[in-house]
This record gives structure tokens, C-alpha cells and sequence, in this order.
């Protein structure tokens, strides 16, 4: 196997440069998506049998695509958001697909295609639904790469008991089809192509379902997996403490003792990030993933969120104003990681994570400290 985060380190610099050019409103960061594929991590997260490198699939992989989700989100956190959707994407159905739809979607991974999950349904309208004569009614929202992703996997109910557990199904999406993108008017993530996806009229082919009802939520998986954009975040993090750093240099104000202090607090936050997400990684990723995965994933996309939020009120306070005006390349970074930051229920994640912890038989002090 080659040396999949050498060749995507090599491809950094210029996806962190198309980053900045592609910062407009229904942008896709289309030549970053063929720089992963060219570097062999549209395929990653294949199982090794399959010509991958477990990334996302099995135990072996957890660290290295730890890393990768960090490096991308560096560099881009749009296409660090796209690249999280099709690991995520590529997990689901080889975990719950049949022999065939694996091989399937294996062979279209390798052939360089984008998959994405999309799950949120829009507010105030009923959920995408199975319909009694096997097609499709509604749409999706928030769905990133719409419109260029060629493989969706999505969440439906059968429409007459909208509250069942929800079906996986695993569809195949002409480019440029069904997607509407105009409602993407967020202040950051804007080459992320999020938007609506109207499946009205779409018949289901034998071999779309992938899985049983209620797969998609099965835990720890679920919310295990929030490690994933946890560790996209803290990519975006680090960009934002990168050019603070770049900012002190460069201005030589670094030596003042507040500036010095905030310095030293930012990189406190961002090591505290990865620390979490390191470790969070290996308790979802293991085979079988810990016990304790989920809450553990649940206070790590928490810390992370926090440190996030700290390196912001870091950075811009000791950049000043700079760091609101264009091109300025805080201006985006801020601005791409405040919104990215924006994942669901995040009180719900803190609060189960709690009611676990006031639950649990283990001293506290013992609770995550694994040989
Ligand atoms: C750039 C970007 C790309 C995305 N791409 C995708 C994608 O490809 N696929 C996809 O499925 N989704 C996608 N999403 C959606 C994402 O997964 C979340 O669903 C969304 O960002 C959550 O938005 P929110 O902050 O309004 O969350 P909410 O969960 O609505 O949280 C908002 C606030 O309300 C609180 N809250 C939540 N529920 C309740 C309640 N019942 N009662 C009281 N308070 C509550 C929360 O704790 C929080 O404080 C994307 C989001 C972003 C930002």
C-alpha cells in the first residue's frame, strides 16, 4: 500500500490554494475532490480486501484517517466536510450492504466517484418517503455536494408510517440533477455545495436498500462516528492557529506577554482537540468498538467544539480587526469554521454523555483510562 498521507501531503498546498479562490457561493472544490482521488483516498476507506486501506473500516486504519480528516480540514475545510461524507458514506454500506452492493460500490470508489450521506430531512415537511408503488416523495436538506455527488446514501421512511425507523438506501445521482443549491447562503463552508435534493418521482432498483430499518442508527455507530467531523473541525482549528502564529510573525508582535498568552492558550486548545480525537478514533474504530465509544465520542466532538470556538475568540482578539477584512485568510478560515462547527443536537450529545457518565459503575477516574 502506498504511503496514502505522503501522497495526500504532497497535494496539501494546493488544496489549501483553491480553497481560498473557490470561497463563492455554489463553488465545488471539484479539482481537490480529483487531488484526494489522485492520491489514492477516494479508495482509502475500502477495506484492505477490497484494495483500500481500512480507513474508517477497520481497527488499523483509525489513526490514519484521523490524520487525513485533520489535514484536509486544514487545508479546506469544504472539501474536509466532503471527504467526512464519503468515508462515512463507504463505511455505511460495507458494514450493512450485501456482497454485491460492496463490490459495487468499491468498484465505483476506485473509479474516482464522490459518495455522501445525507440524512436531514427539512424542517416543517414530512421525511423522504417510500412510496406504496416504490418511488420516492421528498427531498433532502443540508446535503453537501449536491448536485456533483454521483453516489447518495439516504435515510427514508415508507410514507404511511413516517415515524418507522428509517431505510439506507444507496442512490445513484446523475451530476447537476435534482439538486438546488441556492438556498446555501451560510457565511462560511460555501464551497461545500450544500443544499436540497428533490428525489420526488425516483424509482427504487433492486439493490438500493442497503441494510435493514433502523441500521443507520444502530450505536455505538452512530454516534461513535461524530469523531469523523470532530476531527475535520479540529483541522480547521489548526489552520485558524496556523495563521495566527503566521500573523505574530510576520507583524513581530508575538513577544508581548498578552499576545504570548493567547498564543499559548490557542495551541493548548488545538492539542487538546487532537488528543480527542485521536482517542476517540481508536475506541470507535476498534473491532469491536469499545464500550464506552459513544460517550466518549459524545464529549469529544464537545471538547472539540469548545477548543473550536476558543481559537476563534483567540485569534481574532489578538489579530484585531485584520482578521475581518478580506482577503485576509483568517477572514474565511473564521468564517468556514464557525459554520462548520454547526453540527446536530449539540446539547443533546453533551447531555447523554453526562447521563452515562452518572450511570456508570467504574470510578470516574477510571472511566477512559484504557491500557
Ligand atoms: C457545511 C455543512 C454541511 C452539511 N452537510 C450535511 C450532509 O451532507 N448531510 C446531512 O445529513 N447533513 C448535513 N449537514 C447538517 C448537519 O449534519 C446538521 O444537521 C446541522 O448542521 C445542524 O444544524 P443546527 O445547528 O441547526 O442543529 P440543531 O440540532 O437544530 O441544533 C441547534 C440548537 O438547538 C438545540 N436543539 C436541538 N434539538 C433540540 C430540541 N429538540 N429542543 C431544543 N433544543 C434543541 C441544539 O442543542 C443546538 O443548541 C451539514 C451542515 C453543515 C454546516
Amino acid at each position: 500500500m502506498p504511503d496514502l498521507l505522503a501522497a495526500l501531503r504532497l497535494r496539501l498546498p494546493g488544496i489549501a490554494e483553491a480553497a481560498a479562490t473557490e470561497d463563492v457561493d455554489g463553488a465545488f472544490p471539484a479539482g481537490s475532490v480529483a487531488a484526494l482521488d489522485a492520491a489514492g483516498l477516494l479508495r482509502a476507506p475500502l477495506a484492505r480486501a477490497l484494495g483500500g486501506a481500512g480507513w474508517g473500516i477497520e481497527a488499523e486504519g483509525a489513526a490514519p484517517l484521523a490524520q487525513a480528516l485533520r489535514l484536509v480540514g486544514r487545508a479546506s475545510l469544504p472539501l474536509g466536510r466532503l471527504y467526512e461524507g464519503h468515508v462515512n458514506a463507504l463505511r455505511l454500506v460495507q458494514r450493512h450492504g450485501s456482497a454485491a452492493q460492496v463490490a459495487a460500490a468499491a468498484r465505483d470508489a476506485a473509479a474516482g466517484l464522490l459518495f455522501g450521506v445525507w440524512n436531514t430531512d427539512a424542517p416543517g415537511e414530512p421525511p423522504l418517503a417510500i412510496r406504496p408503488d416504490g418511488r420516492l416523495a421528498g427531498r433532502k436538506v443540508l446535503c453537501s455536494g449536491a448536485g456533483f455527488a454521483a453516489r447518495a446514501l439516504v435515510t427514508a421512511r415508507p410514507e404511511a408510517t413516517p415515524e418507522a425507523p428509517p431505510q439506507m438506501l444507496l442512490v445513484p445521482l446523475v451530476p447537476g440533477e435534482r439538486a438546488d443549491i441556492s438556498g446555501w447562503t451560510a457565511q462560511g463552508m460555501r464551497a461545500s455545495a450544500t443544499g436540497a435534493v428533490d428525489f420526488t418521482g425516483l424509482a427504487l432498483q433492486d439493490g438500493m436498500a442497503i441494510g435493514s430499518p433502523g441500521d443507520y442508527l444502530r450505536q455505538p455507530d452512530f454516534s461513535a462516528g461524530a469523531w469523523r467531523f470532530a476531527a475535520v473541525q479540529c483541522g480547521g482549528l489548526e489552520a485558524v492557529l496556523g495563521a495566527l502564529r503566521e500573523h505574530l510573525r510576520r507583524t513581530n508582535r508575538g513577544g508581548d506577554p498578552h499576545q504570548a498568552a493567547r498564543l499559548g492558550q490557542a495551541a493548548l486548545a488545538a492539542e487538546t482537540a487532537r488528543l480527542w480525537v485521536h482517542s476517540a478514533a481508536l475506541r470507535a474504530e476498534a473491532e469491536p468498538a469499545a464500550a464506552e465509544a459513544a460517550t466518549y465520542a459524545n464529549l469529544a466532538r464537545t471538547a472539540v467544539e469548545r477548543a473550536a470556538l476558543d481559537v476563534l475568540e483567540l485569534a481574532q482578539r489578538s489579530v484585531g480587526l485584520t482578521a475581518f477584512l478580506r482577503p485576509n485568510p483568517l477572514e474565511r478560515l473564521c468564517r468556514d469554521l464557525a459554520t462548520y462547527l454547526r453540527q446536530p443536537a449539540p446539547d443533546r450529545a453533551l447531555g447523554v454523555a453526562a447521563a452515562d457518565i452518572l450511570a456508570a459503575v467504574p470510578a470516574v477516574g477510571d472511566l477512559w483510562d484504557r491500557p
